[in-house]
């Protein structure tokens, strides 16, 4: 399979590329991204053949279906990283949790969010590419708290491999926070900025589009790549579950095949919700698509009004950090597939150059189709933290909770819920919903209290945290950035 670009082509980068030259190099022509020329296409055979496989079966069958330059060797060994979850033969546990609400966990990996589920295996895909190659990489990851910690876990000690990760300071929970300082690979270094997540991304995608860099990169013969879903090798893997969950709801007599399902997805630079738009349009049964944010609602606004428009708009802290962001990268995979290229780098040279843009009524329209949005304030959030913890003995965090309302919409139709964080990653803002207070608790006494309250258990890797000592302790100014990382590189 060949990979083209949203943008179109600028006659300098080749006009095709393979699966590995997208993932090693995800920068397109014009600042765009790559994506697949076509898309596998699965019948109820697909359905009917899978119904007794396990994770990493239907993994790799959905992978080989790609036709990705790949080995087989080499993607059944980054499968097997799924045996790194809390139970290797059931990775995503889907759960009931009304008459038409599963929720379907994606947080069972190494850092506790759903980020593992692309970067265990696309880390150890894109390494051992590098390592083949002979050729030495610098990942560069912009994180709103999620990412981060998952990239330096999956890349730590990899040969070939240098990992920079930028975060907002102050942006992230101290859990997310303390899982990135305290890594202590030697080919790792964590920079925290002064500013929000956009900042990050912003300095991130300059510089893999500055070519002063990208000298001095080649100078040291280093090559540049980014593990954030700008990158496709993170798609891929994010349309897999899509599937099992629905394979799951099969397999317990809850549907039957052909039985169409929404997909609620809790959404910020929109990796995940691009993964369930493309397993609907691989022949997935999907009826919408339901998009959750929180009060930064700008794909709300998109998917209701057909304006994305940040002109007025400013970040808002909120209770859900991972999806405090307004420059949704993702959104524009979608454009295209729907509107072609031409249209695409109009819209986002509308949105670089005017900070806006506005779809047609009749574009507007075709994105409704397939999709459906709405937002949830954090005092919501926390409502429905507690209620579900009250009624239905489930324990959610405050990213998973984005996700209720829009159930509440369609509560007569089948609901498919991502739940894209554990509990523990956010635990002061769970207990202030629990015990319905606004004290400022530590994380490490919020998850304490909470292991009381709520009959769970803290994973180890969460506990051992705050033991760990601290190794990056560096906070900057967004244009030191470059300075830094080239430093780092010639240690
Ligand atoms: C990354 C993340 C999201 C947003 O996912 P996107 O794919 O960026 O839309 C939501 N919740 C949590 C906990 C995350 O880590």
């Amino acid at each position: 399979m060949r990979f083209i670009e949203t943008r179109g082509n600028d006659g300098i980068k080749p006009k095709e590329v393979t699966f590995s030259e997208a993932i090693l190099n995800p920068g397109a022509s014009f600042g765009g991204l790559y994506v697949p020329k076509e898309l596998p296409k699965f019948d109820e055979s697909f359905f009917n053949k899978h119904l007794d496989s396990s994770y990493k079966e239907l993994a790799f069958d959905i992978l080989k279906s790609f036709k990705i330059d790949i080995d087989d060797e080499l993607i059944k060994k980054a499968l097997n990283l799924y045996d790194r979850f809390d139970n290797p033969n059931d990775p995503v546990p889907v759960k009931k949790v009304e008459e038409n609400l599963y929720i379907s966990e994606l947080y069972h990996g190494p850092t506790r969010a759903f980020k593992d589920m692309a970067l265990q295996p696309f880390g150890y895909i894109l390494s051992s590419l590098a390592k083949q190659q002979n050729q030495n990489y610098l990942i560069l990851a912009a994180t709103s708290g999620d990412t981060g910690p998952a990239t330096l876990e999956t890349f730590k000690n990899k040969e070939n491999i240098k990992v920079a990760c930028i975060y907002p300071d102050g942006g992230t929970s101290d859990v997310q926070r303390l899982q990135m300082v305290t890594e202590d690979g030697k080919n790792l270094k964590v920079i925290g900025i002064v500013g929000d997540f956009d900042d990050a991304q912003s300095a991130l995608k300059n510089l893999l589009n500055s070519k002063k860099f990208q000298e001095k990169l080649n100078e040291k013969d280093i090559k540049l790549s980014a593990s954030n879903s700008v990158n496709f090798g993170r798609i891929i893997f994010q349309t897999i579950y899509h599937f099992h969950s629905y394979l799951e709801l099969i397999r317990r007599g809850e549907i039957e095949i052909g039985d169409e399902v929404n997909l609620i997805v809790p959404s910020g630079n929109f990796g995940n919700a691009l993964g369930g738009y493309y397993a609907k349009k691989m022949g997935l049964f999907v009826k919408k698509i339901l998009i959750a944010s929180n009060e930064n609602n700008i794909l709300t606004d998109l998917i209701k009004y057909g304006r994305y428009d940040l002109r007025d708009r400013k970040l808002k802290k909120t209770t859900s950090p991972a999806m405090d962001i307004l420059k949704s990268s993702n959104v524009e995979r979608v454009l295209f597939d729907k509107f072609g290229s031409k249209r695409t780098k109009e819209l986002m040279d509308s949105l670089n150059e005017k900070n806006f843009y506005e779809l047609s009524k009749e574009e507007l329209k075709e994105i409704q189709k397939d999709f459906d949005a709405d937002f949830t304030t954090d005092e919501e959030i926390k409502k429905y933290i507690k209620e579900f913890f009250e009624n239905r003995n489930y324990l959610m965090d405050p990213h998973t909770a984005t996700a209720i309302k829009l159930y509440e919409e369609k509560k007569d139709e089948k609901n498919i819920a991502y739940s894209t964080a554990e509990w523990t990653k956010f635990a002061p803002t769970v207990l202030n919903a629990l015990k319905g207070d606004n004290k400022k608790y530590s994380d490490l006494e919020a998850l304490t209290n909470i292991e009381k309250i709520g009959n769970v258990k803290i994973p180890l890797v969460i506990e051992e945290l705050f033991n760990k000592p601290i190794i990056h302790d560096l906070v900057i100014e967004k244009d030191e950035i470059e300075k830094e990382i080239l430093k780092f590189l010639d240690k």
